[in-house]
């Protein structure tokens, strides 16, 4: 399994399930496919994805039914409706079943990509206490300040290596050395410098602190 963020889509419209797929997939996550409950409940079981998309109208039983299902069953991934407009009136019920959030079909691209990052947002800040330092091993997240960001492999491991290392000035050998590993890859010293460049774009660019022509500090909390 990747370090991506996993989607599962349940959805029968196969046009509409390969819509999703390209776009989330080009968004950067990693989607499962589901067109039915059953295969629904195999990609959840197998999967172990961090967000449902969920249609309401499905072959094989309905949507709502489904999420108060996984409910009950101790599933606590935040769930996003996709609803056909006949069926906006039955909108409570899916609430009332445990559902996050709902968009009603058609929907604009942009609109679904938001939805989906403020629901991964926010059950991020309920995953803080399953971390360590903020660390969140099985997610690659990283929590602090009441903020949760998604990293690359790469990134988590750096970070991983200055939050054991604070206050510590760490060579630019020390955390090639660290991520070699991590990768099984080749990654140079240009490379290092981009990925922390990403890396303080997500987290704050005061927390990693420069040290000119040896390597970096942590300066975070
Ligand atoms: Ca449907």
């Amino acid at each position: 399994m990747s370090g991506k963020t996993r989607l599962l889509i349940v959805e029968d419209d196969i046009f509409l399930q390969d819509g999703l797929r390209d776009l989330l997939t080009r968004d950067g996550y990693e989607v499962l496919l589901a067109g039915s409950l059953n295969e629904a409940r195999l990609g959840l079981a197998e999967g172990d994805p961090h967000l449902l998309i969920l249609d309401v109208g499905l072959p094989d039983g309905n949507g709502f039914a489904f999420c108060q299902e996984i409910r009950e069953q101790g599933y606590e991934l935040p769930v996003l409706f996709l609803t056909a407009r006949d069926e906006e009136y039955e909108l409570v019920r899916g609430l009332n079943a445990g559902g996050d959030d709902y968009l009603c079909k058609p929907f604009r691209a942009l609109e679904l990509l938001s939805r989906i990052k403020a629901l991964l947002r926010r059950a991020g800040s309920m995953y803080q206490l399953a971390t360590r330092e903020g660390l969140n091993y099985s997610r690659l997240q990283y929590a602090a300040g009441g903020q949760c960001v998604q990293l690359t492999p790469t990134e988590f491991a750096l970070l991983e290596k200055f939050l054991h290392n604070r206050g510590q000035i760490l060579t630019r050998e020390q955390l090639l050395a660290s991520i070699w590993d991590h990768e099984g890859q080749f990654i140079d010293d240009n490379t290092l410098s981009v990925h922390i460049s990403r890396l303080r774009d997500k987290i704050g660019r005061e927390s990693i602190e420069t040290v000119r022509g040896i390597g970096y500090r942590w300066r975070g909390i």
